[in-house]
């Protein structure tokens, strides 16, 4: 027995006016990474169609080297594809995007993150870099972290941002910045 009934009978009506979209760069220019927390879903809060950017997600939204390897993919992926099609020094923008009240935060308390650890055999190394405890300074990091990176295109640029759960507001703490 499946919980997806409801769901899939969502997907009905979507499917009723469905158009097939071919694949081309995102319509917004943009690629986000932001927290799985099903309470930031970018669709909704940012407004986000079909097409207009592919989205990464993990516990934070934290760039991570996987995040990396996914964005340098995606880079090569663009250029490949559609480098001729756009102005020829830029691909697209990395919006980080870390939200306040983040399930992540918890993973700040060494005893909440060692009982972690032991219960789920995730490395305590790997808990604590995914903690967000204050989304405006983690953001920064990731931010800085990714440009860093020797992976990213440097026709992929970076900016960070904080939403806010108790408002709804997004607030842009960097802007976007080529490597
Ligand atoms: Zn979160």
């Amino acid at each position: 027995m499946t919980r997806m009934k409801p769901l899939l009978e969502r997907n009905e009506q979507f499917a009723r006016t469905y158009t097939p979209l071919s694949l081309g760069l995102p319509a917004a220019q943009m690629l986000v990474v932001t927290c799985l927390d099903h309470r930031v879903d970018p669709a909704i809060v940012l407004g986000l169609q079909l097409g207009d950017a592919p989205v990464i997600r993990n516990a934070g939204g934290r760039i991570t080297q996987a995040v990396i390897d996914d964005i340098a993919f995606l880079a090569f992926l663009a250029e490949q594809l559609f480098g001729r099609q756009g102005p020829a020094d830029t691909l697209f923008e990395v919006a980080v995007v870390h939200h306040t009240q983040c399930g992540t935060g918890f993973l700040v308390d060494p005893d909440f993150r060692r009982q972690a650890a032991e219960a789920t055999g995730v490395p305590e190394v790997t808990l604590e870099a995914s903690a967000v405890a204050d989304p405006h300074l983690t953001v920064k990091t990731d931010v800085e972290r990714l440009l860093a990176s020797p992976l990213l295109s440097p026709k992929v640029s970076v900016s960070g941002h904080v939403y806010d759960i108790a408002t709804g507001h997004v607030t842009t703490t960097l802007e976007a910045r080529y490597p």
